[in-house]
């Protein structure tokens, strides 16, 4: 499964959908010179908001570029206002949904059992999961960023998923998200082989999943980090927005 480096964008609370359009553009006008490259080697996914996902979703028939929601909500409909649900995504043109991003953990409370929900709701649509996890600088300060990160692996990922196998990890260490500070190759390779080891051990049906890295992701350092034992793919948060530096990024993988 992990022959290909799979690389994400996700955009955040970014992109007004004239915005959006001009970056999908761009991005085309990349992979459409580079095919063969592509068919090789790499899977690119982008996460633009939910509200220009439909618009995208046209200009992206039939390219090489997939797309995914940011987070969505454990049940597919009901009184929860202002939500979305993995359906809604779906219907949009979603084949991937990213949950429990570090920011929806901080900002909104978000707890690992509410992520292994919403992973669920992902798989009953047919779409994959990008389950997120990553220490605090302080949980790291303290020595316990293994135990936190098997903690969260094991508590996020879907009780389903010890029969499917549509689910991506990716490792994000928070204070390397957007701070610039990328983990260094020893924090990076040690924690995606503690992750690996743990799928094999307890979710044998994605022991050979992607395993992406995520922290201030770049051009200039994405082909090292994508050599490192276990990195299978990265997700980029800002370097994603600038599609020069995420075409840099792509190219890396080849
Ligand atoms: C992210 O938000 O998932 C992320 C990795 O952000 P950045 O690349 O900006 O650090």
């Amino acid at each position: 499964m992990t022959d290909t480096k799979f690389i994400a964008g996700n955009w955040k609370m970014n992109g007004m959908l004239e915005d959006g359009r001009q970056r999908i553009e761009q991005l085309l006008a990349f992979t459409s010179s580079k095919k063969a490259e592509l068919k090789e080697n790499t899977q690119i996914l982008v996460c633009p908001p939910a509200t220009i996902l439909g618009d995208l979703k046209n200009m992206l028939k039939n390219t090489a570029i997939a797309l995914g929601g940011q987070n969505c909500h454990t049940e597919m409909s009901g009184a929860y206002t202002g939500d979305i649900s993995a359906e809604m995504l779906k219907q949009q043109g979603a084949s991937y949904v990213i949950v429990g991003h570090s920011e929806r953990r901080q900002y909104h409370g978000e707890t690992s059992e509410l992520i292994s929900k919403k992973a669920e709701a992902v798989h009953k649509t047919g779409m994959t999961a990008i389950i997120c996890i990553g220490e605090t600088a302080k949980e790291r300060a303290m020595g316990e960023a293994k135990k936190v990160i098997k903690s969260q692996l094991i508590k996020s990922i879907s009780k389903d998923t010890l029969y499917a196998d549509n689910t991506i990890i990716a490792y994000e260490p928070v204070w390397a998200i957007g701070t610039g500070e990328t983990a260094s190759q020893a924090d990076i390779e040690d924690m995606h082989n503690f992750i690996r080891h743990i799928l094999e051990e307890k979710f044998p049906t994605i022991a050979n999943t992607h395993i992406l890295y995520g922290g201030s992701v770049k051009g200039a350092n994405a082909k090292t980090i994508l050599n490192y034992s276990n990195v299978n793919g990265v997700l980029v948060g800002g370097a994603s927005l600038k599609i020069q530096e995420f075409c840099k990024i792509i190219e890396a993988s080849f």
